[in-house]
């Protein structure tokens, strides 16, 4: 077996002002991120797990490992940056090893790895969250769950002590497989039974399915950052291959600079240290984006000129 198309999206939604999500799209490695914290933290947090997932690149073969060695990066930058303390992410990542026909899921919080095999779709993580602890302790049904203000507050997170306990296993895969890993900015706005109907009408095709997905969640309220990371399983050998890739947006930061960028003050943001999702605030117009992004960079210009 192989990797056959996969494809990336993620969207700041409708009610965030910024997308403190991050994913990892790089055969045979795949992974999303969820980040929490105040100010830029979370940003920062997410994107330092991608980033330590990324350079692993194919050699990875322990994803325990690498969970874990982004762990301590997170964790080490919070001590050093006062800014980033407390900071916080989720992680969802993927491993394909064609020879050996598995897939091996590891992951801390509560986005979510899925599989879609046969027209049924199955999720195969358990959330590291407050209201999956309630269900599992028959304390809230599932529905409840799902309504729960508390619902976006995690129990596992990755970066916000010394060391981590990562939950792995390994998925026996076959040709027609479809793996999702998403954050709870999907998971949380479409129910699991519209997500395996929109992939079906999307025919299987991962770029379209991860575009439809978003769209869904910004259907029903885009209250969160969407992250979708979809891939197929197909016939064939990893080595005569190469897998198709399709990522939306490229993953350049939009503004031209290191999305671990110091917090600037632009946009305030009321993040809190252990919830993430269901954030208030509101989209700032483009425009004024841009224009506060001109100022800052004037100021910016201005104060290394004057030093
Ligand atoms: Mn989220």
């Amino acid at each position: 077996m192989r990797i056959g198309r996969a494809a990336a999206v993620t969207d700041t939604g409708r009610q965030r002002l910024r997308n403190e999500d991050a994913f990892v799209c790089e055969p045979p490695l795949f992974a999303v991120a969820d980040g929490m914290g105040g100010a830029r933290a979370g940003e920062v947090a997410a994107r330092l797990a991608a980033t330590a997932l990324e350079e692993a690149g194919r050699s990875v073969e322990d994803v325990a490992g690498l969970i874990s060695e982004a762990n301590r990066r997170i964790w080490e930058r919070s001590l050093a940056d006062p800014q980033t303390a407390g900071m916080g992410t989720t992680v969802t990542a993927a491993l394909v090893e064609g020879a050996r026909g598995t897939v091996t899921i590891g992951h801390v919080g509560d986005s979510r790895a899925y599989l879609l095999r046969g027209g049924t779709l199955e999720q195969l993580t358990s959330d590291h969250s407050l209201v999956a602890e309630l269900v599992q302790g028959g304390v809230l049904t599932p529905e409840e769950a799902e309504r729960h203000p508390q619902r976006s507050a995690i129990t596992r997170a990755l970066g916000t002590e010394p060391t981590v306990e990562v939950d792995v296993f390994r998925i026996d895969a076959a040709p027609g497989d479809l793996f999702l890993l998403c954050s709870d900015g999907l998971s949380s706005m479409v129910d699991d039974l519209k997500v395996a109907s929109v992939i079906e009408d999307a025919e299987l095709d991962p770029a379209r399915a991860a575009e439809a997905l978003v769209a869904a969640a910004n259907a029903s309220g885009g209250q969160d950052n969407i992250t979708v990371v979809l891939f197929e399983i197909a016939e064939g050998d990893p080595a005569e291959h190469t897998p198709e890739v399709t990522l939306a947006p490229t993953p350049v930061d939009a503004l031209g600079g290191p999305a671990t960028s110091p917090p600037d003050g632009a946009a305030p943001d009321t993040g809190d240290v252990s919830t993430h999702g269901a954030g208030k605030g509101g989209r700032l117009p483009a425009l004024l984006l841009v224009l506060s992004i001109l100022v800052f960079g004037a100021l910016l210009l201005y104060w290394g000129i004057s030093r």
